[in-house]
């Protein structure tokens, strides 16, 4: 052995025996039972069986089961199960010992949640949709058997995303992809408030690395100013405070880059007009255990006779909690430097709720107990009956239970004047279904406060609901419209794919009939022309209309079927057999001449030169992507490659669904190219305003507008703006220009351009 190598094996040692220490430091520290042999037990077993492994940083391997035991312990909070768990998570999985060993060694607990995690592993999301789907759909069962399972895959997601610079591009973007779509939501859902945060950071810096960079850098510029407002805001609170003889902390909070970027983007508005990016915590030690929502409203009443507390801005979290536990109570209180700050409540139990979720549970109580699971258990009971449901289409089926994932609540009062939670801008109808499946689907209507509305109707914070039923009321296709839950989702597919079914058979036992009356007889041959007669793509469908009597079988469909054989025997040549998917001549030529996409080394990042632009890529039309976007490529079923925003929603899908077709892309195009792009404007409306937008654009600036709209209604106006630009520079020169009118208050870029009637 080389000195060179021996020392480099003592630098590893070192480094793996200083992790474990750690992490014992941290597990005896914690509330838990002291089983540190267990555990160094487990250590020993996962450092001998991955020895000699590295990571892509070179790392000794051992350093990922490590680091995912240490977040499980102190940042999730879990016990010694879990963190011997984490410590062997990865061995069956790339090792050759099996559950069965760990089993035998390590006791059934431990042996089961490394099966789960073993089952849900290479990452959540294979190659093709559906099994990606089937995965997930493994995952939340798991879940529901023990929630320590998907606690456990967060900390090694959160590991995997902190170590993401050592991974290729396109394997960042899959990744952060991924974990922006699925793990920040379930995170938010258990709870875990802090990894969410961090796990969208993350995913935001790899995403937009410049942006991200930018954004941090003006947080840092603002700092001091922020906690000139901070020190001067909670003054006057911490006085009263003292007085009352409350002990507590009080902390700034500041918004994180991503949900900043977030504000910036679906607001259309700078940094400077994010007026929330600082919140004042109070977390204060209650007197008495028992006493502690009632202090929490002590505290409100004095502060709010500090400050002038909004009217519309109370939010009791501590009597309602959110269905991932999250307790506090939220005011919004003007300062005196005339701006709105929210001011949040919470005991210091309720923090650590806050930060990690259903696991601080536990902490509380002698391991966790189910009457109080309460919120939580209530969800994983949804999640269990959409499972049990099956769904049509396995993206639909991520679709939905995204939904459910991530969604803001509000409190709804049934006549009863009892309380449910519900996610914000659901309708009567999520509302009937989320009660009980027979409301929903009889349901004809809701009175709301006792008002009748349709049940398309939008509820608010505080409406009272009845839902009106009638027994002869059946699900409608259209009500799928305005469901807005995954559970009303669900239920609806499933009960219109079970009636479809049956209107199906229905049909197809009607065309037989039929045709034995003719005396024709009932095949495949005479099915697909009865098909083309209807231009409908498949039997299914056919049958299915005639079902639901959108079709009525007669005359028309007697000749098609008693044309001349020889015409009969020829029909498929006339007609392609499979519908859809034929390219036409032009088309074929197209994709010949261009590079073929599985040439290409998915490991390289792509260049989005002028000449490969043209030939060899094309750009996204949902998104539309111009030089200086930061943007990825994906190679489609036809093997073509299509250029998309990274931020495009459907970019995002596709990372979650086929992340294995995504490529790493960077421009390289100079200013050789001219790309259409669309601005939005809006303002006030005087004299020769569209005079003046053309002039800055056209003369000062020197590029071409292709098409303007502007309304003008009650002295504002409003309009759209598309031209020709060679990369984002130039739209922000032109951005920046347009603001320097008086009048002008809003420019901003987006997707689409719209001249509304
Ligand atoms: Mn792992």
């Amino acid at each position: 052995m080389t000195d060179e190598k021996h020392r480099q094996e003592q630098e590893d040692e070192e480094m793996i025996s200083q992790g474990f220490q750690q992490l014992l430091e941290s597990y005896l520290t914690s509330k838990h039972r002291r089983k540190v042999e267990i555990i160094t037990k487990a250590f020993n077993f996962a450092k001998q069986a991955h020895k000699g492994v590295k990571r892509r940083s070179g790392e000794p391997y051992i350093m990922h089961p490590i680091a995912v035991a240490q977040i499980a312990c102190s940042e999730i909070g879990l016990g010694s199960t879990s963190i011997c768990a984490a410590l062997l998570h990865d061995v069956v999985e790339d090792t050759d010992y099996t559950v069965e060993d760990i089993e035998n060694l390590f006791g059934p607990k431990i042996a089961q949640i490394v099966d789960g995690l073993t089952k849900i592993s290479g990452g959540i999301f294979g190659d093709r949709a559906s099994a990606q789907a089937e995965n997930f759909k493994k995952l939340l069962l798991t879940m529901n058997d023990d929630i320590r399972v998907i606690l456990i895959k967060i900390a090694d997601r959160l590991h995997n995303m902190r170590t993401l610079g050592s991974m290729l591009p396109n394997k960042q973007y899959k990744i952060a992809g991924e974990t922006l779509y699925i793990y920040a939501p379930l995170a938010h859902r258990l709870g875990l408030n802090k990894i969410k945060t961090e796990l969208e950071d993350l995913s935001f810096k790899y995403e937009h690395p410049e942006e991200y960079a930018r954004i941090e850098d003006m947080l840092k510029e603002s700092k001091e100013e922020r906690e000139e407002l901070f020190n001067e805001f909670t003054a006057p609170i911490r006085e009263k405070l003292d007085k009352m003889g409350i002990k507590y902390r009080i902390m700034a909070r500041v918004k994180s880059p991503y949900s900043i970027w977030n504000k910036m983007q679906t607001k259309h508005i700078p940094f400077e007009e994010i007026y929330d990016i600082l919140a004042v915590r109070i977390i204060f030690d209650p007197k008495d255990l028992e006493e502690e929502s009632n202090e929490c409203f002590g505290i409100y009443v004095t502060i709010s006779k500090i400050y002038r507390p909004h009217p519309d801005r109370l939010r009791d979290w501590v009597n309602h909690p959110k269905s991932n536990g999250y307790q506090a109570l939220h005011v919004t209180l003007m300062s005196n430097k005339g701006q709105w700050i929210e001011v949040q409540i919470r005991s210091e139990r309720m923090n650590d709720i806050a930060e990690q979720g259903f696991a601080a549970h536990w902490k509380y109580k002698d391991g966790p107990s189910h009457e109080d699971e309460g919120e939580l258990e209530k969800w994983l009971h949804t999640i269990k009956e959409i499972l049990d449901d099956p769904q049509p289409d396995a993206i639909d089926f991520l679709d939905t239970i995204k939904l459910n994932l991530f969604a803001s609540e509000i409190f709804i009062f049934t006549p009863k004047g009892e309380i449910k939670t519900m996610p914000q801008n659901c309708t009567a109808l999520d509302f009937a279904f989320s009660i009980h499946t027979f409301l929903g689907s009889h349901c004809i209507g809701a009175k709301v406060n006792h008002k009748l509305v349709p049940l398309s109707h939008k509820l608010k914070s505080g409406d009272q609901v009845e839902i009106l039923t009638s027994k002869s009321q059946r699900v409608q296709p259209s009500w799928i419209n305005f469901a807005t839950t995954a559970k009303a989702k669900a239920k609806i597919l499933a009960i219109l794919k079970r009636e479809q079914r049956s209107m199906q058979q229905k049909g197809e036992d009607k065309l037989q009939d039929f045709l034995k009356d003719a005396e024709i007889e009932f095949n495949d041959e005479n099915v697909h022309k009865l098909c083309v007669l209807h231009e409908l793509k498949s039997p299914e469908e056919l049958f299915s209309s005639i079902g639901f009597k959108t079709i009525t079988l007669g005359e028309a469909d007697l000749n098609e079927l008693r044309i001349k054989k020889t015409v009969a025997n020829n029909w498929k040549k006339i007609i392609p057999f499979s519908f859809g998917g034929n390219k036409s001549d032009k088309e074929k030529e197209k994709s010949t001449s261009r590079t073929p996409a599985s040439k290409i080394d998915s490991k390289k990042i792509l260049k989005l030169t002028p000449e490969a632009i043209q030939k060899d890529f094309i750009i996204a039309d949902c998104c539309k992507p111009i030089p200086g976007d930061d943007v990825l490529g994906y190679r489609d079923e036809n093997e073509r490659i299509i250029i998309h925003k990274r931020q495009c929603p459907i970019a995002a899908k596709l990372k979650t669904s086929f992340g294995n077709r995504i490529l790493a892309a960077q421009w390289e195009t100079g200013k050789a190219l001219d790309f259409p792009v669309n601005l939005y404007i809006q303002g006030i409306d005087a004299m020769g305003i569209l005079h003046q937008v053309a002039d800055i654009v056209t003369e000062q600036l020197n590029v071409n507008i292709r098409k303007i709209f502007i309304e003008t209604t009650d002295g504002l106006f409003e309009g759209h703006i598309q031209l020709y630009v060679h990369d984002v520079d130039d739209v922000k020169t032109i951005i920046a220009n347009l603001r320097k009118i008086d009048e002008m208050k809003v420019v901003t870029r987006v997707e689409k351009f719209e001249d509304r009637p």
